[in-house]
């Protein structure tokens, strides 16, 4: 698949939802997706993923935010509301190749149905997958606009993570296009990935049960999948994901209590064990010490 910058296929990325600030943990993981591509002379592209949830505002403070890390990226952002005609062709291939149906399950018709005994955990179940014409003229003749699901052929796929290893996870009929018209995101990041030449996913490691399915579309897309590192998250001290809640969790925040963006990364950099205390770094230095294989599995807890 031709590359949208220069010809070359070798880049990673950040992908940021602009639903608000970064936070520590995000940071974190944009350094690490950084590090990464930059380690391996690859290109390292941010691509906004703004096909839901905008605040306004939150792409630019996002960026800046990037920036004043001292995180670079190649070429310009890419925003995911732009390429609709991407995620339309793709679609229309696999509806061609006889590999979509219409779906007209609630959201809790689905939960209800997934909740039965042995449904794997998070799968849909396959309402939709098999109505007659009938039954599907009798659910379209209820007016609400059907999502469109992948008619996937398997349960499981395996993936490759660099950090992980070899992982399998559930395929279920995953959603394509939601029933609002906007392609979802499992159908988009697969489509991007592969349009953008990028050949390595680095991101939080919530995300590693969705690779699976998402290596597996791009395999019926006829696109290769890329190489995964599906990285830690950052924890409260509760243990729960952080979130805004959790105190001085921004960059803003951290401004606020008189740290720099300097020290902030200094503070990122320490929970990667990457330096000693106090030590102020530059992504460059924390480059030339980039240890993939020292990289510890176990979430950062924020605020111990
Ligand atoms: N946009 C997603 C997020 O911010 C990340 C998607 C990805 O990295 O594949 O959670």
């Amino acid at each position: 698949m031709p590359n949208e910058v220069d010809g070359s296929t070798h880049a990673g990325r950040f992908a940021p939802s602009p639903s608000g600030d970064l936070h520590l943990g995000n940071l974190r993981t944009a350094l690490l997706a950084w590090l990464f591509a930059r380690s391996t002379g690859r290109r390292f592209l941010v691509r906004v993923e703004d096909l839901d949830r905008v605040r306004p505002g939150a792409e630019e403070r996002q960026l800046d935010d990037l920036a004043a890390l001292g995180l670079d990226w190649d070429g310009d952002v890419v925003h995911q509301s732009a390429r609709l005609p991407l995620y339309d062709a793709a679609i229309a291939r696999l509806q061609r190749a006889g590999l979509t149906y219409e779906c007209f399950c609630t959201r809790k018709e689905i939960l209800k149905a997934a909740s039965a005994p042995h449904a794997p955990a998070g799968a849909y179940p396959g309402t939709c997958r098999d109505l007659s014409p009938s039954e599907r003229d009798e659910r379209r003749a209820t007016g609400r606009p059907p999502a469109l699901r992948l008619r996937a052929g398997t349960d499981l796929f395996t993936v490759e993570d660099v950090l992980h290893g070899t992982y399998t996870g559930t395929v279920d009929d995953l959603v394509l296009r939601r029933g609002d018209g906007v392609p979802a995101y499992n159908l988009a990041v697969v489509v991007d990935d592969a349009a953008q030449g990028i050949d390595q996913v680095v991101r939080g490691d919530d995300l590693l049960s969705s690779a699976p399915r998402q290596a597996y579309l791009a395999g019926l897309l006829g696109l290769p999948a890329p190489a995964y590192a599906h990285v830690p998250l950052a924890l409260n001290a509760e243990g729960k994901r952080l979130a805004k809640r959790d105190g001085a969790v921004t960059l803003a925040d951290q401004a606020g209590l008189g740290h720099t963006p300097r020290d902030v990364l200094g503070m990122l950099a320490r929970s990667l064990g990457m330096t000693d205390d106090e030590e102020s770094v530059t992504p460059q230095q924390l480059l030339d010490r980039w240890d993939p294989k020292a990289l510890s599995l176990d979430p950062w807890v924020y605020g111990m």
